[in-house]
């Protein structure tokens, strides 16, 4: 690929205002009904991008219509239980975005009288939100004039340009921000970057744009050069890694031993069955060992190891892991509770309120009925 780069933004006045036009007539006739752009209220916007930043909008729908209705307003949000806010996020993953909206609620709440700041320096104060998501906020519920650059006007950007650097690093960042910052118009600014967005996910596709039926393929650079596949540039993915991993049911009187996991842990406030990392060919005495000693230092207890009753796979960012599950008896030992790293023996019928990990609800699903 040759390594020259447009770095001059290539829209006059003219055809600024001829794109806008255009897309936003396409716009008119394409846009999808979503339920969270029916709505101003920039509670409900900040929701939904924070979710949509993690998954589909098919996904995403139920998720926020349960969430919206939990938790009506910033208010209610910022009141609530941790727990309760984690177990309505449950599946969705990156928990620690919850844990940071709730945060970000309680300042809304004590420094804002529960009214949102409108402009994006005083939104990007709040906990986990960052350019973007204020932009997506002061465009989409106050109409300001505030650029955004997300997944799909990333795309759509670095072809609209002909951009052929990575777009990841930090020059190609500060050119897809400066061009969003000279396309967005004055008026109509929430509207105008909802038609971006829609137009990076149903035309300007990642691996098959449909530029035969995109409304602004006479401004794209990428189209004129035939670079449609080769544009956006993004860093090489890093290796998968492959881990060993181990979790232990240890049931007692009708309750399951479970652990809240801490502050610095991945799953940070949910609750899960004792879990850790294997050495990779740990087997027989050895793999005993890690077992007891690894259940023993996260809740006090010792334990006589059972078999596998389950191995599930799943991913996490780079890592590819196999999650052995076992069963264990308890032989000794008391629960070592403190306020940062809560133990307990959790009665089967209380499953259902905790939030857990994905892998966890599998493993309490099938342990629930034994
Ligand atoms: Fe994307 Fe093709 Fe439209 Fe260019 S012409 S913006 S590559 S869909």
């Amino acid at each position: 690929m040759a390594t020259e780069c447009l770095n001059q933004l290539p829209f006059d006045t003219k055809q600024r205002q001829a794109f806008r036009r255009r897309l936003l007539a396409w716009y008119g006739k394409h846009s999808r009904e979503l339920a969270w752009r029916r709505t101003r209220d920039p509670y409900r916007v900040w929701l939904s991008e924070i979710m949509l930043q993690q998954t589909t909008v098919a996904m995403a729908t139920p998720y926020f219509d349960r969430f919206a209705a939990a938790f009506p307003t910033v208010q209610d949000l910022a009141a609530a239980d941790e727990s309760l806010i984690l177990r309505m996020w449950e599946g969705l993953g990156y928990y620690r975005r919850a844990r940071a909206m709730h945060a970000a609620a309680r300042a809304i709440v004590a420094e804002y009288a529960g009214k949102f700041p409108q402009d994006v320096a005083a939104l990007m104060q709040l906990p986990g939100v960052g350019r973007y998501t204020a932009g997506a906020i002061a465009s989409f519920a106050f109409d300001h004039p505030a650029p955004i650059v997300e997944a799909n006007t990333l795309r759509v950007f670095a072809r609209l340009t002909g951009y052929r650097r990575d777009v990841t690093k930090g020059p190609g960042q500060r050119h897809l921000w400066a061009v969003a910052e000279e396309l967005v118009p004055q008026n109509g600014a929430g509207r105008f970057n909802h038609a971006l967005m829609e137009l990076g996910a149903l035309v300007c596709k990642p691996a098959d744009p449909h530029c035969d039926r995109c409304p602004v393929f006479m401004h794209c650079q990428a189209f004129r050069l035939n670079l449609q596949q080769k544009i956006p540039v993004l860093a090489a993915k890093p290796k998968i890694t492959p881990i060993r991993a181990a979790a232990v049911v240890v049931k007692r009187n009708g309750a399951f031993l479970l652990r809240q996991c801490p502050a610095e842990e991945r799953w940070a406030g949910l609750w899960d069955f004792p879990r850790f990392d294997l050495r990779e060919k740990a087997s027989g005495q050895e793999l005993n060992a890690q077992i007891i000693g690894n259940v023993r230092d996260q809740t006090g207890i010792v334990v006589q190891p059972g078999p596998i009753f389950k191995t599930l796979k799943h991913g996490v960012t780079r890592y590819r892991i196999t999650l052995d599950c076992f069963t264990a008896k308890r032989v000794s030992g008391r629960l070592r509770s403190t306020a940062d790293r809560p133990v307990r023996w959790t009665p089967v019928s209380e499953l259902a309120t905790l939030p857990l990990s994905v892998t966890g609800r599998k493993i309490a699903n099938l342990v629930a009925g034994g």
